[in-house]
């Protein structure tokens, strides 16, 4: 699927900023095609949410510092 790279990049741009409506819709209609860039976005939100996890316990321990 030729949009894929595209998609993967939307999907990690999606962490740190909004996205507009189109890149929305182009994401939303790749993703009901491809079962790949799916896995990846699944992936890609699992490992935001991991990171932000990651963050929060990090923020604490600089605080006893
Ligand atoms: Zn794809």
């Amino acid at each position: 699927m030729k949009n894929c790279l595209k998609i993967t990049q939307i999907a990690s741009d999606a962490q740190e900023r909004k996205l507009s409506m189109g890149e929305k819709m182009q994401m939303h209609t790749h993703l009901m095609m491809c079962p790949g860039c799916r896995a990846f976005v699944k992936n890609t939100d699992t490992l935001s949410q991991m990171m932000k996890a990651y963050k929060a316990s990090d923020d604490k321990n600089a605080d006893k510092k």
